[in-house]
């Protein structure tokens, strides 16, 4: 009997943390934390310091309290009294934080399997926001591509990339005593490459399995139109043509074909892309895992933007060690001010200080991130300060996006090419509606266990 317990990715979009018991096997797939996590009860700077362990989320039931898998300094001020993990391995499907975030609470000595890629992005994230992201310490870290096949006792775990919205991301064929179960992790299949998302398709249904865990974001989106990464690149072109002033475009740092589709709309406009030193150290550490990926370094449409700072002389000392590396290809406020329509810049929220030095004229800002920004209620405090500097500036708003997750009518593709004899809808709100797709569905329900 396999058996799947669902501390978290069970009706509800993120936080997957999946218990998979098969004889005497137990591996969790994924370890990430919920979109919503302690919203309830910590607001702005009332918030869990570092010094705390588990005690806090424990008080208000946040993180499930299961012995034998959190360090000994997690438990301390616990009433869960730390024992040897009976856990054989953590596997991480991608380095989004619904996924991956609560790592940093396991015990150091249980495996924890990822991407390169993915260990590369939280490297390179924790240097720059260590109070967000820190993996925490393990003693086996382990790094795997795609069609590896990597044994945990009687299981063999076999993962294939696929296409997301962030750079290396797999999903997982477990070979289990039952059959083959596969995990499909967050992927699209309308991106520029979801060719990934194919072979994982392809490779999926030729084992045959007998369950799917489905991710199912968008399976309460009737959007009529579901829009490819080429169209973005396309309207934003577009903009950018029309535009008389400097183009504003904002956008995850960790969305690379979103970065790619922006530097080439630029290229095509004869504009040089401006980002900050912190995208600027993203893309550098990269370079060597994406082959495709300008070098920030040495590519002349690529320039590093540094703020004035204290000296007021861009003096080197002025900046972190890390930001010094990027000076040869510096530009500044003074000269982005001067030639405004050669300019496409990246430009997030914390940054809009800059338009105070910059003075934009005729400027047009793109925001090329999620919706819910754009929609959610609680977000209005934010927006409305954004639309204030937009009016200030007279810079015209306009937006380009599209999901990094596959459309309702891919979801039916997926299901129907990989024909699972079970479904289970994980990483979603609308599990029912998976109903539709498949005779066989069992909606899994949070701390709950099925067995399959
Ligand atoms: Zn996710
Ligand atoms: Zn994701």
């Amino acid at each position: 009997m396999v058996s799947l317990t669902f501390y978290g990715g069970a009706n509800e979009i993120g936080g997957n943390k999946i218990l998979l018991e098969d004889k005497d096997a137990r591996i969790y797939l994924d370890f990430g934390e919920s979109f919503d996590f302690g919203e309830d009860y910590f607001y702005e700077y009332l918030q869990p310091r570092a010094a705390h362990g588990l005690e806090v989320y424990f008080e208000f039931g946040l993180v499930p309290k299961v012995p034998r898998l959190y360090s000994k300094k997690m438990l301390e001020r616990t009433e869960l009294k730390y024992e040897k993990p009976d856990i054989d391995a953590i596997f991480i499907s991608h380095s989004h934080s619904d996924h991956v975030n609560h790592i940093s609470f396991l015990d150091e000595s249980i495996p924890v399997y990822m991407g390169h890629g993915t260990h590369r992005i939280l490297e390179a994230y924790h240097k720059l926001y260590p109070q967000f992201v820190d993996i925490g310490e393990h003693t086996s870290l382990n790094f795997f591509k795609s069609g590896d096949k990597i044994k945990i006792k009687h299981l063999v775990i076999e993962p294939i990339h696929v296409e997301h919205s962030i750079p290396g991301a797999y999903g997982f064929i477990v070979h289990t005593s039952k059959g083959p179960l596969i995990y499909t992790g967050d992927l699209r299949l309308h991106g520029p490459k979801s060719n990934m998302t194919q072979e994982f398709m392809e490779k999926a249904a030729k084992a045959k399995p007998y369950a799917m865990l489905c991710e199912g974001t968008r399976m309460g989106s009737e959007q009529e139109h579901n829009f490819t990464e080429a169209e973005v690149e396309k309207t934003i072109e577009g903009i950018v043509k029309k535009s008389k002033g400097v183009v504003f475009v904002y956008f995850s740092m960790s969305n690379i074909d979103r970065f790619m589709s922006v530097y080439h709309a630029a290229l095509k406009n004869k504009r040089k892309l401006v980002i900050d030193t912190k995208f600027a150290f993203v893309l550098d550490s990269l370079k060597d895992k994406i082959p495709a990926l300008p070098d920030v370094m040495t590519d002349e449409n690529l320039l590093v933007y540094f703020r004035l700072s204290k000296s007021g002389t861009y003096d080197e000392k002025d900046y972190y060690v890390y930001e010094r590396k990027f000076m040869p290809k510096m530009i500044t406020f003074e000269h982005v001010a001067k030639n405004q329509k050669k300019f496409v810049m990246h430009m997030s929220f914390n940054k809009l200080m800059e338009l105070v030095y910059l003075q934009p004229k005729n400027a047009d800002y793109i925001y090329s991130s999620s919706e819910h920004f754009l929609e959610g209620e609680e977000n209005e405090a934010e927006r409305t300060v954004l639309e204030n500097w937009m009016k200030h500036f007279g810079v015209k708003f306009h937006k380009a996006h599209c999901s990094g997750h596959a459309s309702k009518q891919d979801l039916a593709h997926l299901v129907k090419v990989i024909n699972p004899k079970i479904l289970i809808p994980i990483h979603t709100q609308r599990a029912e509606d998976f109903k539709g797709l498949h005779t066989n569905v069992k909606i899994p329900e949070k701390e709950k266990t099925i067995e399959i």
